[in-house]
């Protein structure tokens, strides 16, 4: 029986205890070479034929379309914020050579921290204005406080845009996306400019193969670092559709920005992701990860999993708020899956409950330093036993503080 404590950290987080222990005999022995994955070539075929059953792992589990490729990468979903913009840049100053840059446009979904972030960079490398299509910043402008999915009339997509981006499970403010079509927090696909091929990007980092992605194929660009639910940090995946992979240097010479060749998406697309050396370690445990999901019946087994976990843990919030101990900070309908987020009441009272919540082997609660409060993630490495547990300590915290 193990002895870890239960990891509810919201990234690098919980990996699967049996994936651990197979990754052990990778690391001393990969595929029989007897040499550990750390030490293998990227090129040799055992480490290229895992790549190709990673990618195809991904495929089929997300019924990703061949309009689509999937590509690896490293630098995280920081790397993508300034990545897709210059890509995107590309493709727009390709289909519109000599439109002046006054006029490219990229537009910006803000529902949290991540999105301002995403937008930020936006700014920082230029090329076209930002354009902020909806704000869910409830205080300021500068204030990064969110707390749920603007309404739809709310959102203002410009009419040809370099590309719209969008977060849709904010880490830190524990605000998502529904994933159903007919919700009112639904990203609002039928308010997308006419013309089909969309320049639409989405930040999934948090909460990719946690549930199926609505309208996949209608994306640009999808992206996910892997540290939440398939991996160890160090390995960012994206899944590009076709027109987005552009010739970056055919742009340039029409007065695009130069792209690093180590951001480009063709250069990547067109080497099977070994461009350059990849993360080779955290491809391989996350190879380990998606094979075990294939097992459990992938995003079918987990999508009603997940759901349960976080109905589960906001009944208990819900219970607790009715009792003067917890404040959610999210409102209903807009309340993340992966990323549960809420205040204790009185004084020092969040440290007192992740205290007694260390005391029985549950880590990592603590909510981001730049909102305090509490967290629970709870990405598919927290079965439902882990999330009966903590949620039985939310109740057990409430029967002992409430008045
Ligand atoms: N986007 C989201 C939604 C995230 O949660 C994170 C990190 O936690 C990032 C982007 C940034 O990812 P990275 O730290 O891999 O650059």
């Amino acid at each position: 029986m193990s002895k870890r404590p239960i990891n509810f950290g919201a990234g690098p987080s919980a990996l699967p205890e049996s994936v651990l222990n197979e990754a052990l005999g990778g690391i001393l022995d990969f595929k029989g070479t007897g040499i550990g994955v750390a030490e293998v070539s990227h090129r040799s075929k055992e480490f290229v034929s895992l790549l190709a059953d990673l990618e195809n792992n991904i495929r089929t589990q997300l019924d990703v379309p061949p309009t689509h490729k999937i590509l690896f990468t490293q630098g995280g979903g920081t790397g993508q914020f300034s990545a897709v913009v210059l890509n995107m840049l590309a493709r727009h100053r390709l289909l519109h050579p000599t439109l002046p840059d006054e006029q490219r446009v990229m537009d910006y979904v803000i529902t949290g921290s991540w999105s301002k972030k995403a937008m930020d960079e936006a700014n920082r490398l230029g090329g076209a204005s930002v354009h902020i299509a909806a704000d869910a910043r409830t205080k300021s402008k500068d204030s990064k406080s969110t707390d749920g999915i603007p309404a739809h009339e709310d959102f203002d997509f410009s009419a040809d845009p370099v590309l719209i981006h969008y977060c849709e499970n904010e880490t830190v403010d524990g605000v998502q996306f529904s994933n159903d079509e007919q919700s009112p927090t639904s990203f609002p696909f039928h308010l997308l400019p006419a013309g089909g091929l969309w320049p639409l990007v989405a930040d999934y980092s948090s909460s990719f193969m946690s549930r199926k992605i609505p309208r996949l194929a209608d994306h640009a660009v999808i992206f996910a670092g892997a540290q939440k639910n398939i991996g160890p940090s160090g390995l960012t995946i994206l899944i590009v559709r076709q027109d987005c992979i552009v010739d970056v240097d055919a742009a340039a010479k029409l007065g695009a920005a130069s792209v690093p060749i180590s951001m480009a998406y063709k250069p990547i697309a067109d080497a099977g992701s070994l461009y350059n050396t990849p993360s080779t370690l955290a491809i391989y445990i996350a190879s380990l990860v998606l094979e075990r999901s294939k097992k459990l019946g992938g995003i079918e087994y987990y999508e009603p999993v997940n759901r349960r976990k976080a109905q589960k843990v906001y009944a208990a919030l819900k219970e607790g708020e009715e009792k003067g101990v917890y404040c959610g900070k999210v409102r209903e309908g807009s309340q993340s899956w992966m990323n549960v987020v809420f205040d204790v009441l009185g004084d020092n009272a969040d440290a007192k409950f992740v205290a007694g919540a260390e005391a029985l082997g549950m880590v990592a609660l603590k909510g981001h330093r730049s909102v305090g409060g509490i967290r629970i993630s709870l990405y598919n490495a927290i079965s439902e036993e882990d999330t009966d547990k903590v949620v039985s300590y939310m109740k057990d915290f409430v029967a002992q503080n409430s008045s």
